[in-house]
């Protein structure tokens, strides 16, 4: 495997603003926002895409939802909502490969996005 960027940010290799952190899930501030809260969750364990999300696997995607609540509170954008996207491979716009969330708050989005 190529190093992994989200990877090193697990093992404390590399500096990110954490927001949340348990034994499987992690959430940390996007280096580069695009909406006043733009938080980035992670599974602990190394996932690449989507596409790789297996009945083996997939309970992080529940430990990751069950969160977000949680992370929308502490952030202050739970009232009034926010946007949930994943992005999968190279039409969906995926630059890290490894399976995350961005979770989007602080300002109001359309849809369909443009
Ligand atoms: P995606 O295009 O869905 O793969 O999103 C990857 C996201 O990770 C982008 O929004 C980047 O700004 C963000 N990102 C990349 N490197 C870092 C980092 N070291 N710390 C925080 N966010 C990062
Ligand atoms: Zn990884």
């Amino acid at each position: 495997m190529n190093k992994c960027i989200f990877c090193s940010i697990i093992k404390k290799e590399i500096n990110a603003s954490i927001v949340y952190e348990n034994s499987k899930v992690l959430a940390f501030n996007d280096i580069s926002p695009i909406s006043p809260k733009h938080i980035i969750i992670i599974p602990k364990i190394h996932i690449k895409s989507t596409n790789e999300i297996d009945q083996e696997n997939c309970h992080v995607i529940s430990e990751i939802f069950e969160i977000i609540p949680t992370i929308a509170k502490k952030n202050g954008f739970y009232n009034n909502g926010y946007r949930i996207v994943n992005n999968c491979g190279n039409d969906g716009g995926q630059t890290v490969e490894h399976l995350h969330f961005h979770l989007l708050g602080g300002r109001s989005f359309k849809w369909p996005p443009g």
